[in-house]
């Protein structure tokens, strides 16, 4: 099994250690026919982010050299951050409808979009580690922070699931199958075990293996993720960056969608919330967010 494209490199542009053209050349030198350029979402600890203006500069930059680079596709991306309980991203629209990919992820030191959204999220999980009775709460809060994300978004990947912040990968592969969003199985992190690309691959989603480089040497570095995937029992046909396992039609298909960007940001989706968690104690059975939500009609 070999990985033709790494969706998942960062650039001095965010906290990276080398510029889009060396990622490049890694790329190039390793044999991968694509490789996208996916620094820090600006809300990301202030001295980690890229500014809305150095992602300009960047998708610029990108178009410069993808003309110039035989045989391989650069791609302008970003790794957004989710930085509300209702899943806002930290990049403006604006800047996502001129881009290739686009990831996001929960990460734990961000700022948040409100002192509401600090307390749902980065103060939920802080307190869950002095207080193991607050886990589940926090795991909730994470795993709906990251499914809003994705159903109100034009999000292709979730990156590393699970990395710091506990969250429930069953629900949001689930919301993920639906919306055609790929999980990362993130060779830098070890939160997706084969375990979990189980569960997830049961519900129907799919996957992208991404080095998550923070230096060009380590681009297009997946084994420890090829591993995962290998030991899951996965293949082309749930791991779209493999060869065979068609990437770029994915990538087309997703592309082709903005009109559901466009709704997120127009309807409020969050007020959802109140009823759920009384109706589950009613009724005694499993929690699953998402179809529930799917359920009352929120989603056509
Ligand atoms: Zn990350
Ligand atoms: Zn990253």
């Amino acid at each position: 099994m070999k990985i033709i494209a790494d969706l998942h490199t960062h650039t001095t542009f965010s906290h990276g250690k080398g510029s889009v053209y060396d990622n490049v050349t890694t790329a190039m030198i390793r044999g991968l026919q694509a490789v996208a350029i996916a620094d820090h979402g600006p809300r990301s600890a202030p001295w980690v982010g890229a500014s809305i203006n150095a992602f300009r500069r960047m998708i610029a930059e990108v178009r410069n050299l993808d003309r110039r680079t035989m045989g391989l596709k650069v791609l302008a991306g970003a790794e957004c951050n989710i930085t509300s309980a209702r899943g806002h991203l930290d990049l403006p629209l604006e800047i996502r409808a001129q881009l290739d990919i686009v990831l996001a992820g929960l990460h734990p030191g961000i700022l948040p979009r409100s002192g509401k959204d600090w307390l749902a999220l980065t103060g939920a999980n802080w307190y869950a580690k002095v207080n193991p009775g607050y886990r589940k709460r926090a795991r909730v809060a994470n795993t709906r922070a990251v499914i809003e994300a994705v159903l109100r978004n034009d999000i292709d990947v979730v990156t590393h699931p699970g990395y710091h912040l506990d969250i429930d990968t069953v629900e949001l592969a689930r919301a993920c199958a639906f919306r055609n969003t790929a999980l990362e199985i993130n060779a830098r992190h070890h939160e997706m075990t084969a375990e979990f690309c189980r569960l997830a691959a049961a519900e129907g989603a799919r996957f992208v293996i991404n080095s998550d480089a923070h230096a060009p040497d380590a681009v297009g570095n997946v084994a420890r993720g090829l591993a995962v995937a290998r030991a899951a029992g996965l293949g082309p046909e749930q791991v779209l960056n493999l060869e065979g396992g068609g990437l770029f039609e994915w990538l087309r298909q997703k592309r082709g969608r903005s009109q559901w960007a466009e709704w997120s940001e127009q309807r409020p989706l969050d007020q959802t919330g109140q009823g759920r968690t009384g109706r589950q104690e009613r009724t005694g059975r499993q929690p699953s967010y998402y179809t529930d939500w799917a359920n009352q009609g929120k989603i056509h």
